[in-house]
């Protein structure tokens, strides 16, 4: 249990809150991170495309950070779950589920999301293992193998034009009919894509590998990876709609330029805000809030 006033509390340790905590740290600011360690990718075995990093183990990333944090003792990463944050007189008071309470006068929320994925029996056993969500993050591991997109949604045929990037070998699962017109249907005959509109009875696997996808009429298709076409993703937590910070139509937390809210000293950055940054843009966006509330400290500092 801990209690203290700092300058920032930070709540989430994703790459948006570390890399915010390392240039608030190298500004001199007294920071507290508190993470309860996870993070939207946290069921993967590898992240890619963070500049040289690509390949990295999701929690090895965090690893590094940590231990380079180690040359600011003026920051502080802490294991807990924040359950509160309040609005006082000209500061914030976050509260934790261990009891620790920490008083600051900014804050900055880079909570990340949660996965929703569809409900299919077994699915849940290959997704981040086999089966993935974003191409850019995972397709080029998995270029030319026999691959079925799983799932349905408006504009669907985008999304099949882009897989087929990075594998011809393609089947459209859509579990029930397909959101496609007849002319996308030819599109996809064209191409050689086959499109199963039955419902989906189980996803098999051995060791989170995608080996068969099983239909209701018992038709079953050996396939090597998947990408799901629409994961639903819910906000990790709801704390900055209890201060007042309204959802946006994609259901990210309204933001204005630098993370900044509504409220005076209150940022949100990363996934909270713009539902997919990846790691690289949730660091940049960690590391641009950085710099500007560090501007705002200086300032009203100067001027107090
Ligand atoms: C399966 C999958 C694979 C992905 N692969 C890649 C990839 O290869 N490359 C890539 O660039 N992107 C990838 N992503 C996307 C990437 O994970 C996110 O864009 C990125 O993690 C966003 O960073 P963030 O800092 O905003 O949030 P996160 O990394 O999700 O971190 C948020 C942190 O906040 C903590 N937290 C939440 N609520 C609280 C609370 N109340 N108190 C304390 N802590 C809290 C969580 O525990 C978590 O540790 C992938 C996503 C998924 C789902």
């Amino acid at each position: 249990m801990d209690q203290r006033t700092v300058d920032v509390v930070i709540v989430g340790g994703g790459p948006g809150g570390l890399s915010a905590a390392l240039v608030l740290g190298r500004s001199r600011r007294s920071v507290v991170l508190i993470d309860s360690g996870h993070p939207r990718n946290e069921v993967t075995y590898e992240s890619h495309g963070f500049l040289t990093r690509d390949g990295i183990k999701p929690f090895e990333l965090r690893e590094l950070a940590h231990e380079q944090m180690k040359t600011y003792p003026n920051v502080t990463i802490v294991s807990d779950l924040v359950e509160g944050v309040v609005n006082e007189q000209k500061q914030f008071k976050t509260t934790t589920q261990t009891g620790s309470v920490y008083y600051s006068r900014k804050v900055i929320f880079a909570t990340g999301l949660k996965e929703d994925i569809p409900d299919i029996p077994g699915l849940d056993q290959v997704y981040g293992k086999s089966v993935f969500s974003c191409p850019y993050c995972d397709a080029w591991e998995h270029c030319d193998q026999a691959i079925a997109m799983i799932g349905n949604k408006q504009d669907l045929i985008h999304y099949i034009r882009l897989i087929y990037n990075w594998s011809k070998d393609l089947i459209v699962a859509t579990n029930g009919p397909a959101k496609l017109t007849e002319k996308e249907k030819q599109e996809l005959s064209q191409h050689k894509v086959r499109l199963i509109e039955t419902p989906i009875k189980e996803v098999i696997s051995k060791d989170g590998f995608l080996e068969q996808i099983v239909f209701n009429d018992g038709e079953t298709i050996y396939r090597e990876a998947g990408f799901i076409v629409d994961t639903g993703a819910e906000q990790a937590t709801m704390l900055p709609r209890e201060l007042g910070i309204k959802l946006n139509d994609k259901h990210g937390f309204e933001t204005k330029e630098h993370g900044k809210t509504s409220i005076d000293g209150l940022f949100i950055i990363g996934d909270a805000a713009k539902r997919f940054t990846g790691l690289m843009g949730a660091a940049s966006e960690g590391y641009e809030t950085g710099v500007y509330m560090n501007k705002e400290f200086v300032e009203e500092d100067w001027f107090k």
